[in-house]
């Protein structure tokens, strides 16, 4: 987690850093983020805990009602009233006022720590002890709202928390937990014989990459209506998996989201082999989803070793695989970079 933020000193690092290596015990933080998110493009500063309350209780009912196992440990009287909402036993007034008093207790404090540390940024403050009881939004907040990204960030804290609920309600040996990419539907699945879709993988790697193409570090988008929606683009070539080069090539290792220029523009990488310098990269981004807790930490691990030397090498000895046989053509660079962003 230390490098992600990097160079890379935006607002948006230090919120992704949040959402992609705070501290998991239950998913309050991401129906808080999701929360934040609407509530800042609304334009209000001020926001009462009665009014935080109503997105923050949808958000969560909306997930209890696709997985039950929102929280680590085995009980939560908040949980059990988003759940008596579920099935029509209380009315949304009722919910909000349990929310009120049940549903914030750590998250508001919690929300800004990662790494067992509170970052030097803050999108909101506390202000449950004023008289007003709520919090205020900051102006990092807001700016994050004007900017580019921001139309990134609510899809990325949605597959995130589709990703941690998906490990918890496995609940078997984390790791056991291996996540597939299926290329025709392009979702993120996991399990063998029963499979279960978990999220977009375009969402699920828009963070890691801090919503930039993956070579030529322009702006991407990850909204499927988008103009300029990011292809997923395997590094390796697909076609090495003839030769049994770079296995498994529909890893997540192996994917990364590219602009529709640099992947099929008119001087677009199609299935050529990148320039060597991006293997660096490549390893920068497969260790940032080694560092994030489950399931994509336990699936980089299971497909290109457990540690940042292991991984070094798995790419190195692929690559030379690659080149030395002529399999495919070498040394594909985009013709124009922006400045890095990790
Ligand atoms: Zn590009």
């Amino acid at each position: 987690m230390t490098d992600f933020i990097g160079v890379d000193l935006t607002l948006e690092s230090y919120w992704r850093s949040i959402i992609l290596y705070g501290e998991n015990v239950a998913s309050y933080k991401f129906a808080l983020a999701k929360s934040l998110l609407e509530l800042a493009s609304a334009g209000k500063t001020f926001i009462t805990l009665k009014e935080l309350a109503l997105p923050f209780s949808r958000h969560l009912s909306e997930h209890l009602r696709v997985c039950d196992k929102q929280i680590i440990s085995s009980s939560s009287r908040f949980l059990d009233k988003c759940r008596e909402f579920n099935a029509g036993n209380i009315t949304i007034d009722e919910l909000i006022d349990a929310t009120v008093k049940l549903g914030f207790n750590n998250v508001i404090n919690a929300f800004h720590n990662v790494n067992r540390g509170e970052l030097p940024v803050r999108f909101f403050t506390d202000e449950r002890r004023s008289s007003n009881k709520g919090i205020a939004l900051t102006n990092n907040l807001l700016e994050v709202v004007e900017r580019y990204q921001y139309r990134n960030l609510p899809y990325e804290v949605e597959a995130r928390w589709r990703l941690v609920e998906t490990a918890w309600e496995l609940n078997i040996s984390r790791n056991l937990i291996v996540v597939s990419y299926d290329n025709d539907l392009g979702l993120l699945f996991t399990g063998n014989r029963r499979r279960t879709a978990i999220t977009s993988c375009r969402d699920a790697l828009s963070g890691y990459q801090k919503g930039k193409c993956f070579y030529c570090f322009d702006d991407i988008s990850i909204d499927e209506k988008a103009e300029n929606l990011a292809d997923v683009d395997h590094f390796f070539p697909h076609v090495l998996s003839n030769y049994g080069i770079a296995d498994p090539i529909d890893g997540v290792w192996n994917l990364v989201l590219a602009c529709k220029n640099c992947n099929r523009g008119k001087k677009g990488k199609f299935d050529r082999m990148p320039h060597r310098r991006f293997l660096e990269r490549l390893q920068q981004r497969n260790d940032f989803l080694g560092s994030s807790l489950h399931p994509l930490r336990e699936t980089i691990i299971q497909q290109t070793g457990k540690n940042s030397e292991q991984r070094v090498r798995f790419l190195w000895n692929n690559y030379v695989q690659a080149i030395t046989g002529r399999l495919i053509n070498t040394s594909w660079s985009p013709e124009f970079e922006y400045p890095r962003a990790f």
